[in-house]
């Protein structure tokens, strides 16, 4: 322990029915929160204890110290919204996060949820991918046999059309040829 210790810096009470900070203004609250230490005042730099009583209440009068718990009070406010206890406060944003946690535990099992799901969906594309693929080839095959079917067909019709012109040209022969003999006949 030092021989030489720090005095504590002076805070203002929280007073929550009322909303603002609130000096204390007793010896006994005075001894109850420093001992019988001193403390200092921010406002003016200058050190008090529970037996100089008498002039802290005169202090806490003065224009300088209203003015520093005016701004003590505003930076408080800016700091918590209100004048509440800041235990409830840390309570409040406890539950706060726990409530977040919970939630993002949520969405993370909705994004594994989606993503398996866009996984299988990709899968079963893969596979339709695939299925297209074969079924084209299927496609160009039959394709390939119909225009192979479709060359024999034209060479079949073609061949039993020659014959048939052969057959015509045999006949009209014969026809000339006797058209000939009976018009020797006649020249006769
Ligand atoms: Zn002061």
């Amino acid at each position: 322990m030092s021989l030489i210790e720090q005095a504590e810096y002076y805070t203002p009470i929280l007073d929550i029915p009322n909303q603002c900070f609130t000096d204390i203004d007793s010896k006994r609250e005075l001894e109850k929160k420093y001992g019988r230490k001193n403390f200092i005042c921010p406002c003016n730099n200058k050190q008090y204890n529970y037996l100089t009583t008498s002039a802290w209440l005169q202090h806490i009068k003065s224009n300088k110290h209203n003015i520093y718990r005016n701004q003590e009070e505003r930076k408080y406010i800016m700091e918590f919204g209100n004048f509440t206890d800041p235990s409830e406060t840390v309570q409040k944003t406890i539950k706060e996060l726990r409530e977040i946690k919970v939630i993002n535990r949520q969405l993370i099992n909705e994004k594994n949820l989606a993503n398996s799901k866009i996984k299988s969906i990709e899968n079963k594309n893969k596979n339709l991918n695939i299925q297209i693929s074969n079924l084209n080839i299927q496609i160009s095959n039959l394709k390939k046999l119909l225009k192979n079917n479709e060359k024999i067909e034209n060479k079949t019709e073609n061949k039993t059309g020659n014959e048939k012109k052969k057959k015509n040209i045999i006949i009209k022969d014969k026809e000339e040829s006797s058209n000939s003999s009976s018009d020797v006949i006649i020249m006769y």
